[in-house]
């Protein structure tokens, strides 16, 4: 049974207004959900439901087209103030605010759990991430260098200049409703931006709660809020951002099917885009992987956060010599799976996030029947749920009779905890169905055959952003550039040379000698 939890409107559970309270929001009949250096809000009212429980946790007030034209306003303004402020000291707020997230990071990993329905272990993990891209853009404050290029001009030399580049807008899908955000904050902030965020309608308090965070050190420093601004809304707030030219880059987390909305948008006014969508990732199970190893990460990857990670393990390929005994005991793993409240420590399957979620959950479970595939396990809601409102359903394992990875159930990525699998004989075989689908986030190798990691990471290997050996498809760490190829959109946040997409980059070819020659020695003397 969940502590303090009670029905829809029957006023808040003290478990859901002691973790609000603790982040400033205490008043949640109708929560402000526009900043701009000012709250405010005047538009529709959105709820924010709890996935456990099923009770109204607020209801926030979005932004009307006016007042985000102004928030789009404020923004600007504060970019052309923040641009002119040295890097290194951008570096130090983004120190003062990972020192502010480290000082609630329980409290908004409790949030999250609260309003995204993760367990709290990853909900605190979010929160770690930001305290760590935030580490790793302090040290980035001091390091966003460019270049000097040999010109072949004599007294001539070539710089390529990295400034801000304007306005930044954040769109982030429900599934981290605080990581996502963090990673763009941090790299953007530092690189002399002004951010403006629309998080997803559905975990509008996370936004909310990290916006009071990061403007309460913004304010202390004298540095405009609208630096790191926020516009909560669905749709209609989301799509006229991503048309507005005051808007220099858009960074979109979120699925295949806006991704493609958003990146035409944004290409037809000829603004910049980084788009992070789906994923369809599989895992591959080599005869020599090592099992005790390989099973439980299968698992992770699969059950954990609910199957709702874009890096969740949706395809599980085994080779036959090892593929009874896996499965034997991923199954021992499943049956051990209890649905519990996300916040309650030993819980490892919290609900999913929405009843659209579980929809799209049974959905896919209806056509794997159409289809005759075998479901291992799973496949239904649970017959007792921890409570009845929750979002819970149970993690499911299938094998379908087609292996062609171009059918529709391999072949589209499915929002929830089902698991495909199917049985190869040779490395190339399971390379070839890795790399068939649309989508190119998150991949993962178990072998520890040096000959089978060769072919996987090199040419011929798989064609996925994340392509791992010996270590699941699921979360990843800051320092390397996060992102997946084709459908998933090409883009790269976080770490390695992400920065660069962030700054406008110059080529300045300074003359300092006494003649002015053309390039390629091209002549044009009258
Ligand atoms: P979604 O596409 O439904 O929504 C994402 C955001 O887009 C939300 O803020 C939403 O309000 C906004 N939006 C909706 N329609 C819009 C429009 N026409 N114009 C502009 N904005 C619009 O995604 P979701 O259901 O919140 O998130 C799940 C998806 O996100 C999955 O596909 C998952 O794989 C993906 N995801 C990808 C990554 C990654 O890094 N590749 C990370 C997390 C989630």
């Amino acid at each position: 049974a969940l502590r303090g939890a009670r029905p829809v409107g029957r006023g808040l559970s003290t478990r859901a207004s002691d973790i609000l309270t603790s982040l400033g929001i205490s008043s949640t009949a109708e929560v402000s959900g526009v900043y701009d250096g000012k709250w405010g809000g005047s538009g529709e009212l959105m709820q924010s439901i709890c996935p456990t429980t099923g009770e109204v946790l607020a209801r926030v007030k979005t932004a009307t087209p006016q007042e985000l034209h102004e928030a789009l306003e404020k923004t600007r303004e504060a970019y052309v103030f923040f641009r002119n402020i040295p890097a290194p000291r951008r570096g130090e707020l983004l120190r003062q605010i990972r020192e502010a997230l480290g000082a609630k990071r329980e409290e908004l990993g409790a949030l999250v759990s609260l309003e995204m329905g993760k367990i709290k272990t990853e909900g605190v993990g979010e929160v770690q991430e930001f305290v760590d891209i935030c580490d790793y853009a302090v040290g980035l404050s001091r390091m966003m260098n460019g270049r000097v290029v040999a010109s072949e001009r004599p007294g001539h030399s070539i710089l390529e200049v990295p400034n801000p580049l304007g306005v930044v807008a954040v769109l982030s899908a429900f599934n981290f409703p605080v990581a996502v955000y963090g990673w763009n904050l941090a790299l953007s902030m530092a690189a002399g931006n002004a951010t403006i965020w629309k998080p997803s309608p559905t975990t509008p308090l996370c936004s909310i709660a990290v916006t009071k965070i990061v403007s309460g050190v913004l304010e202390r420093n004298g540095i405009p809020g609208a630096v790191a601004g926020l516009v909560t809304g669905g749709k209609d707030v989301g799509s006229a951002v991503v048309e507005s030219k005051d808007v220099d880059l858009v960074s979109f987390t979120g699925s295949e099917h806006v991704g493609r909305i958003v990146g035409k948008t944004v290409m037809s006014r000829f603004g910049k885009v980084i788009l992070e969508l789906g994923g369809n990732n599989a895992s591959v199970i080599m005869p020599d992987a090592d099992l005790s190893l390989a099973v439980p990460a299968v698992f992770f990857g699969a059950v954990g956060t609910a199957g709702q990670r874009c890096t969740s393990t949706r395809r599980l390929y085994l080779h036959r010599q090892i593929a009874d005994e896996f499965m034997g005991r991923l199954k021992k793993l499943y049956a051990s799976v209890v649905p519990g409240d996300p916040l309650d420590s030993a819980t490892l399957l919290g609900p999913m996030h929405t009843k659209d979620a579980v929809g799209v959950y049974h959905n896919a479970i209806k056509h794997l029947k159409e289809i005759d595939a075998e479901i291992v396990t799973g496949g239904k809601n649970y017959d007792q749920s921890p409570l009845d409102a929750g979002n819970f359903v149970q993690p499911t394992i299938a094998i379908p009779k087609s292996v062609n990875p171009t059918d529709q159930i391999w072949s589209t990525e499915t929002f929830a905890p089902i698991l495909n699998t199917a049985v190869f004989d040779d490395l190339e075989e399971a390379i070839g169905w890795n790399n068939a689908v649309p989508q190119g986030l998150s991949s993962s190798i178990w072998t520890r055959d040096l000959r089978n990691v060769g072919k996987w990471i090199g040419p011929s290997g798989s064609d996925a952003g994340i392509v791992n050996v010996n270590v699941g498809t699921s979360g990843a760490e800051i320092g390397a550039a996060f992102g997946g190829n084709k459908s998933t959109g090409w883009g790269r946040e976080s770490g390695g040379d992400a920065w660069k997409e962030y700054v406008r980059w110059s080529a300045c070819t300074i003359n300092f000698s006494d003649a002015a020659p053309l390039a390629q020695g091209v002549s044009f003397a009258t």
